[in-house]
């Protein structure tokens, strides 16, 4: 593989489409070294405790405040201009304050302390010991706030952290990594490398700990990579999430909310909603408010802050929806809004693209479309309903939308997702410190969530101090040991 600086990646921008950014890659022995140094410090940065790390944390909230004008612009200009990356300051401001409030009491909470229930004479106690050095390799989409969903944690549970972030969108490490060098301590446990997925593989030769945020194919790889090198890895995938909506749905409410599930940051996210399944007694008077909703959506083509719609972050997503869109058509389905790549300034672009008479037997059923495309189909009863939102290997989210919550919730208990969202779609924000989930499917592997106060101990492994102040057993008369056994717990 390449040495450093041997070797660059041309990024291109979103809105121009010009080449804009020279990513310099770093080769394995760059990542090596860094590693290295980050495990090194590691040390000092387990020991000092919980506290302490808390206060070096808190000092870097106050230099993110500092620079969240310049963290937006950064992050905007690597999206294209997506809502979500003007509040991207505001948004690692909150993750760093979150944990502030949040960490000791989610560790505190998987402590344990006291007498063993099988063997009273001895005493447990838990300890905490941070994986020396988390690797974090994160997707285009949402560069920023995907790149220290699991970072930040990760520090504060006293990891050292080595980010690779998309070589399509490496714009924010500038503001971000200036704001981290301004705390020294930080910085000696967090920094970064840029490159492409050969860059990915050394960061996980070097990890003993793997949070991978992308697509299912890369995920696939990655996994088989952690396996090899027997380290956790926890894979956020992708998406093809579902809605149902039935019959006694408010029709203002539901298109309200599934557009602006399908559509916000022109589809990019892993939990847009992609497939829209609603009772044929509704479905044509649903689409055509969704047609109209859908129709007054603008794009942002003039300037980044005004219109609704951002350009494709990443040239050759625009491919794979146009494919998506061509497969439906050929077998059938019906585009009414939308459905072109526009190019504006550079920028690709596409409007809200409402299409029905879809099946599953097209891509745009099946596969994730990551692109502002709403297929609508019609359902005749709530078990068909069910089992079409079912009919995928993914299980991100899903949202139900009914006439009431009490009609809403027994069907969302039988959706299999991650998360429902219920009278609503994208309410993915609202599980943020709140709880943890498991996706289904090729969602979200690993065990462990990534939301949820106990998301901190993916980062740990809980460790049990066992004292003994009764005398020891002989060996002749191990009654403990037998009572223990009796009691179904290990000894
Ligand atoms: P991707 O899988 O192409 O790449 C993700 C990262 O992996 C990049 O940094 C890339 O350089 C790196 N990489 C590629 N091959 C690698 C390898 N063999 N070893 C190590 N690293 C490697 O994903 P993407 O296209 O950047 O992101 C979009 C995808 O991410 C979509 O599928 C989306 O649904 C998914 N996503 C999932 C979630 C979630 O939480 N479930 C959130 C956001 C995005």
């Amino acid at each position: 593989m390449a040495d450093a600086g041997s070797r660059s990646i041309p990024v291109r921008n979103p809105r121009t489409g010009g080449i804009d950014f020279d990513l310099q890659v770093a080769g394995t022995a760059d990542v090596a070294a860094k590693a290295a140094v980050l495990r090194a410090n590691q040390k000092a940065w387990a020991a000092m405790g919980l506290a302490a790390r808390s206060a070096v944390m808190a000092r870097w909230l106050g230099e993110v405040k500092k620079r969240a004008a310049a963290i937006a612009e950064a992050d905007a200009e690597d999206t294209g201009g997506c809502h979500t990356s003007y509040l991207q300051g505001f948004i690692t401001m909150g993750n760093i304050g979150g944990w502030l409030e949040d960490a000791s009491g989610a560790l505190a909470k998987a402590t344990c302390s006291g007498p063993s229930k099988a063997v009273p004479s001895v005493e447990v106690r838990t300890q905490f010991v941070p994986y020396a050095l988390c690797g974090v390799i994160s997707p285009w989409n949402a560069p920023m706030m995907l790149a220290l969903l699991d970072a930040v944690p990760a520090l504060f549970a006293g990891c050292a952290v080595l980010l690779k972030p998309s070589e399509v969108t490496p714009r924010f490490t500038g503001p971000l990594f200036e704001s981290v060098r301004a705390v020294p301590e930080l910085a000696a446990v967090f920094d970064f490398v840029t490159g492409d997925a050969e860059t990915g593989k050394a960061v996980i030769d070097n990890a003993d700990v793997l949070c991978f945020t992308g697509s299912v194919p890369t995920g696939r790889k990655i996994a088989v990579h952690c396996a090899q090198r027997l380290i956790p890895c926890y894979l956020e995938l992708g998406g093809k999430d579902p809605v149902i909506v039935t019959a006694s749905a408010d029709l203002e409410r539901a298109t309200t909310a599934v557009l602006r599930g399908a559509a916000h940051a022109s589809g990019m996210v892993c939990f847009s909603v992609e497939r829209i399944y609603v009772d044929e007694r509704i479905h044509d008077a649903f689409v055509a408010r969704l047609i109209e909703k859908a129709k007054a959506v603008r794009l942002n083509t003039d300037n980044p802050r005004a219109g609704h719609l951002h350009p494709f972050t990443f040239a050759p997503q625009a491919d794979i929806v146009r494919r998506h869109l061509d497969d439906a058509v050929t077998k059938g389905a019906i585009i009414h809004t939308g459905g072109q790549v526009e190019i504006h300034g550079g920028g690709l672009y596409m409007r809200p693209t409402v299409l029905t008479n879809v099946t599953h037997g097209m891509l745009i059923m099946q596969d994730e479309t990551f692109g502002p495309c709403l297929p609508v189909m019609k359902f005749r009863t709530l078990d068909e309903a069910i089992e079409l939102a079912n009919d995928t290997t993914f299980g991100l989210t899903a949202s139900v939308i009914a006439g009431s919550e009490a009609e809403a919730l027994p069907i969302a208990e039988r959706v299999n997702a991650g998360s429902v969202f219920v009278q609503d779609t994208f309410l993915t924000f609202a599980k943020n410190r709140t709880i943890g989930t498991n996706s289904f499917g090729f969602s979200g592997v690993g065990g462990g969530s990534r939301t949820g106060p106990e998301a901190i101990l993916r980062f740990v492994r809980r460790k049990a101090l066992l004292t003994q102040h009764g005398a020891p057993a002989d060996i002749q008369n191990d009654h403990h040991l037998h009572g223990g056994l009796a009691k179904g717990t290990n000894p």
